[in-house]
């Protein structure tokens, strides 16, 4: 890959998060040539996207069908009022574009079928997951697996969220930890500031993955119990017989 190097007002851009402690110039190049998948780009994928945007990452390509509702504002930052009623992704694309001309987005306007999700993790280095359901969360981890993909895998419920973070073929994938897709309620209750919360730090994974910065949470699930005030770090262990990941 021929690397592009970035410009003076780039450098400019980045110039809080470069340095000792952060990231090296290295790693902010690297961000550049590198491309992420984010879908979906509600309560959690939302910032998470706006994060790695902002971040400098070369090509952010987020994915989300249907259209803006009023109780998703209470969390979906990409959103706003003047969107109700109207598809998110080019909407969300847009609001992404004008926060980091640097940065190229795509919108899908549709959830990835499995072929889609295959062919998408084939062309990015990382996968944020934060579909609210099993069936599209199994599916990005099976695309993760299949193409060698690291996988950010995000989930919310109340004021809690989990992150795991996997390096398919090394560490646990989602399918050992959820052998069956447990009871899912498409309405279920959530409060924006862990949605926030949970993308943001899906956000940092990621940028310390692709710039290679930084020491990821691979093999680790985070428990973030909000409500209760406890925070949990659990060390996953792969299964021998799952599915998913058995002969990789
Ligand atoms: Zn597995």
């Amino acid at each position: 890959m021929n690397a592009s190097e970035l410009t003076t007002e780039e450098w400019e851009r980045y110039a809080r998060q470069v340095g000792p402690g952060v990231l090296s110039r290295e790693g902010q190049t690297r961000l550049k040539n590198s491309a992420a998948l984010v879908t979906r780009v509600g309560g959690m994928g939302g910032p998470a996207s706006l994060c790695l945007a902002m971040a400098g990452v070369g090509r952010v390509i987020i994915a989300h069908g249907g259209s803006l509702i009023s109780p998703d504002l209470n969390r979906q930052v990409l959103g706003c009022e003047g969107v109700v009623g109207e598809p998110r992704a080019p909407h969300f694309g847009e609001y992404l574009r004008s926060m980091n001309r640097f940065a190229e987005i795509e919108a899908i306007d549709h959830e990835p079928s499995d072929e889609e999700a295959a062919e998408l993790a084939r062309r990015v280095d990382v996968i944020l997951s934060c579909p609210p359901g099993f069936e599209e969360r199994m599916r990005l981890n099976r695309a993760a697996v299949e193409s060698g993909t690291p996988l950010i895998d995000a989930a919310q419920w109340g004021m809690s969220g989990t992150l795991i973070v996997v390096d398919p073929g090394r560490t646990a994938c989602l399918e050992c930890l959820y052998p069956e897709p447990p009871p899912f309620d498409e309405m279920f209750p959530v409060v924006g500031g862990i949605s926030s919360a949970i993308g943001a730090f899906a956000a940092l994974e990621a940028t310390k993955i692709l710039s290679g910065n930084g020491q990821p949470m691979y093999g680790k699930m985070w428990v973030i119990d909000s409500f209760a005030d406890q925070n949990t770090v659990v060390e996953l262990q792969r299964r021998p017989d799952c599915p998913c990941c058995k002969n990789c």
